[in-house]
């Protein structure tokens, strides 16, 4: 299911001499629907939107029309373990394990982001549906996404990158719920023989570069924070693409989920619950609602395939 409420544009330029390329996105959109889904702190709301802006920019890197990529921090921290899955349009999903999860801010007021999600490590999973997915892992080095990222493409793709990310919250004052009132991010990658002229200048213009979120909350657009990052630096923009907030749930595969609770467990829960039964998705927050006669049926084809599978036993053994 795709929900076409979170719109976020993400575009890709590269410098014309071929030095380096720049994807970047701004996933705003996209983190008010993680917000609704899973009703996060506010730390945990900019983990988590943080991550899906640089997932969205790994699903647009992808070679492959089918290919899957999911970015996954296993940190030691209160947020435990955050999943963040796209595609090759960049459309993204996340999960985070405990979004209820906080920490004070830091001493200079911004949230913080590293000691919720604490130390471990980041695996970059890379699902081409063939062979056995790539899967790349790397330490957290700071629990801030940006640092880890760029530390991942350096040390398990060795390409020499610079990952930017900001996710600016605030409470609505009726329900104080959080709300992301500005989320990007952006990759920027050096190509093999890069020119070392261009290098100095994208060093230097990173040096003076403020921040992604602070330029998207002032209303600038990926294109105004590429045109910074590129100052001095003659480049093309190619696509800009929409990415939205994408779940592959559907009632087939919840269907299947109840089922593989096997007979003794469905049969429990048939007997404690006399209404309707409600399975949730973790990813989207849809609710798929089984009504009670449905999950009998479920109960009963289950039923019929232990039949079936007891009876060839059977064969066979008088075959034997
Ligand atoms: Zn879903």
């Amino acid at each position: 299911m795709i929900f076409n409420e979170t719109k976020s544009p993400l575009i890709r330029a590269m410098t014309r001499d071929g030095s380096a390329r720049i994807f970047c996105t701004d996933n705003t959109a996209i983190v008010n629907k993680a917000c609704a889904v899973h009703k996060p702190s506010n730390t945990a709301a900019a983990a988590l939107g943080r991550i899906l802006a640089v997932t969205s920019i790994f699903g647009v890197m992808l070679k492959n029309k089918k290919d899957l990529t999911t970015l996954r921090f296993d940190g030691d921290g209160p947020s435990g373990t955050i999943i963040c899955t796209a595609d090759y349009n960049g459309d993204v999903r996340g999960y985070i394990q405990n979004p209820k999860a906080d920490v004070p801010r830091k001493p200079n007021g911004k949230l913080d982001v590293g000691s919720l999600i604490g130390r471990g490590n980041l695996s970059v999973i890379r699902d081409e549906g063939v062979k056995e997915p790539y899967i790349g892992i790397s330490p957290i080095i700071n629990g801030e996404i940006g640092d880890d990222i760029t530390n991942y493409l350096l040390t398990s793709e060795q390409t020499p990158s610079v990952c930017g990310v900001g996710v600016r919250i605030r409470n609505d004052k009726d329900t104080g719920a959080a709300v992301c009132t500005a989320s990007g991010g952006f990759i920027l990658q050096l190509m093999p023989g890069a020119d070392e002229a261009t290098v100095l200048k994208l060093e230097k213009n990173a040096a003076s570069f403020s921040s992604v979120s602070s330029m998207l909350e002032k209303g600038k657009t990926p294109e105004d924070i590429i045109a910074t990052i590129l100052d001095g630096i003659e480049y093309d923009l190619f696509d800009k693409v929409d990415t939205y907030y994408k779940c592959d749930c559907n009632r087939e595969k919840f269907s299947l989920g109840i089922k593989s609770l096997g007979l003794t467990e469905l049969t429990a829960l048939l007997r404690e619950e006399t209404g309707n039964i409600d399975t949730i998705c973790h990813f989207c927050g849809e609710n798929y609602s089984f009504t009670h006669e449905e999950v009998e049926n479920l109960l009963e084809e289950l039923k019929d395939k232990y039949r079936k599978k007891l009876e060839e036993r059977k064969k066979e053994e008088t075959n034997q």
